[in-house]
């Protein structure tokens, strides 16, 4: 709506003093653990994570890098959990999505976001010591539209009993808890049956849950994803996660405050790509000079690098905002650090593996067995791919984003839009909109309402100042798409 809101940025507050030296000695132990027993090209070429890695990470506490102390783990903050996935993720894909996977939407989230003081008591100690967690809500016939699920959980006595199958889960072929989101009997809401999601924790030994097949992938070759069946198995009701029928926003808000672990994984991998960028950029000489001081190579550089810190620096704004408060809403925040983050990682491996000329394309034994530095591109691209795609596609959070940013605009003058609303009733609203827009529409034109803190340095408040225009363009622009397009537009 064009309202500009500096203090959601300013000023930008660091993590908490008492967290601070912990995180720090954590994040260089973990930092040393990954350079001298972590072989990522190893992991990629077995598709497996060796247990001896595992066995390290859990000593560290690396399976419970959010859960709360008292439950067992390092009760750090969405920043430090940021910087541990971002320099995870330069170092092995493999690795990061195990991680990640299992705290950011295995059981470790959900049950910190929605559970009661019991369940968080039985599931967290074991979460956080590295009992392997995973999230099942992907079906065949279920994608991006995940409110249609069809595995089923019917009500008997105590338990519900589930049937259906999960494709795609990842760390599903070697978890010890699953997430599993189930269609259970629908309720009846004004006279109408409604259909009712519910997410459960299931034990993974649990008689009736089969591992049908393991999934292999263009990279993250080790990410034990697979398919998994779930025949006639009985679960408590006290499994439930946050009540029954409340499954999808268990399951939308899981991966929502999970979605920042991916752009974190992305900025890793794009600071990777800048080492390498700006190592190959001297070493390798054509005509007479380093490639890095050919213009069109220097631009690619230039491009890898602002885009990396472009990128971290929304991730730091998102992540101190829930540090802040952990029940702030960063719906639009984390998309757009997932949507615009995992499509600019990719276009920045895309201009490093142009950088690297035939050696980019070149897997790492190939250099090794030449003699050539084992620089990993082709394994950073083939890991990162799939970024875009998975936990909501970069067109679902298009039209998530858009949704968002139109919903006000739907409240007020929605109905007035409706084609197939009486005519009777779409006057009215278009009376109580005309009231609304007369005051609000001029106000997007006029250079005011973008002050920034009287505080900041005067080379950033000029900044602040073209950012509240900017703002205030995005709520004209959209604004006049409506009017074009109506409710329409929400599918465009
Ligand atoms: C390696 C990997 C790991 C995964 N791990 C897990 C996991 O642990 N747990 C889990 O539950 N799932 C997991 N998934 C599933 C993943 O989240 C889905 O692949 C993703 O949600 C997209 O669903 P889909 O592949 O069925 O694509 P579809 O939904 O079939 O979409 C196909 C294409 O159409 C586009 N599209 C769909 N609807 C619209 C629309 N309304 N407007 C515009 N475009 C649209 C999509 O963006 C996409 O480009 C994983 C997938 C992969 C590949």
């Amino acid at each position: 709506m064009g309202r500009w809101k500096p203090e959601k940025l300013y000023p930008l507050t660091d993590i908490d003093a008492d967290e601070k030296p912990r995180a720090e000695k954590f994040l260089a132990d973990l930092a040393a653990f990954l350079r001298e027993k972590v072989d990522a090209d190893l992991i990629d070429r077995t598709g497996e994570i060796p247990e001896d890695v595992q066995t390290g990470l859990r000593a560290m506490g690396a399976y419970g890098i959010k859960v709360p102390r008292k439950y067992g783990g390092l009760g750090f903050s969405q920043t430090t959990y940021c910087q541990a996935c971002l320099l995870i993720a330069s170092h092995c894909g493999n690795i990061f999505a195990h991680i990640s996977v299992h705290q950011s939407i295995g059981v470790a989230q959900p049950i910190l976001l929605f559970d009661t003081e019991e369940q968080k008591m039985k599931f967290l100690p074991r979460s956080a010591a590295g009992e392997l967690a995973a999230f099942a809500l992907t079906e065949n016939g279920v994608g991006s539209d995940s409110a249609r699920v069809k595995t089923e959980a019917k009500p008997d006595g105590d338990d519900f009993i589930l049937n259906g199958e999960k494709v795609w889960c990842s760390n599903g072929t070697r978890a010890a808890l699953l997430i599993v989101a189930c269609k259970t009997p629908p309720k009846m809401v004004d006279g109408k049956p409604r259909t009712q999601i519910t997410t459960f924790v299931v034990e993974a030994n649990s008689p009736g849950v089969e591992v049908v097949h393991r999934s292999q992938f263009m990279g993250l070759r080790a990410l034990y994803n697979g398919v998994i069946r779930f025949t006639n198995v009985r679960v408590p009701k006290a499994n439930v996660i946050g009540g029954e029928g409340r499954g999808l926003k268990v399951a939308l808000s899981t991966l929502n405050s999970g979605r920042l672990s991916i752009p974190a994984s992305s900025i890793g991998a794009t600071k990777r790509a800048l080492l390498i960028a700006r190592e190959w950029g001297k070493e390798r000489i054509q005509w007479g000079v380093p490639i890095g001081r050919h213009a069109a190579v220097a631009e690619k550089i230039r491009k890898i690098a602002a885009h990396a810190f472009a990128m971290e620096a929304m991730l730091i704004t998102t992540s101190r905002l829930v540090d802040r408060d952990k029940k702030a809403d960063i719906r639009l925040e984390a998309s757009m650090c997932k949507m615009w983050g995992t499509e600019k990682a990719w276009m920045c491996l895309d201009e490093l593996m142009q950088l690297r000329g035939g050696r980019g394309y070149e897997n790492v034994q190939s250099l090794i067995a030449r003699g050539e530095k084992p620089y990993p591109v082709e394994r950073l691209m083939r890991d990162n791919r799939v970024a875009i795609i998975f936990e909501a596609s970069s067109e679902i959070m298009r039209l998530f984003i858009m949704r968002e940013a139109l919903d006000p605009h739907l409240k007020i003058a929605g109905i007035a839009l409706n084609s197939e609303r009486p005519w009777g009733e779409r006057i009215k609203s278009s009376w109580a909109a005309a009231r609304f827009y007369v005051w609000w529409y001029p106000k997007q034109w006029l250079p005011f309402g973008g002050g920034a803190p009287a505080d900041m340095h005067p080379h950033l408040a000029g900044y602040m100042e073209e950012v509240a225009a900017l703002s205030r363009k995005l709520a004209r622009t959209l604004f006049h798409q409506m009017v074009i397009f109506g409710p329409k537009l929400e599918k465009r």
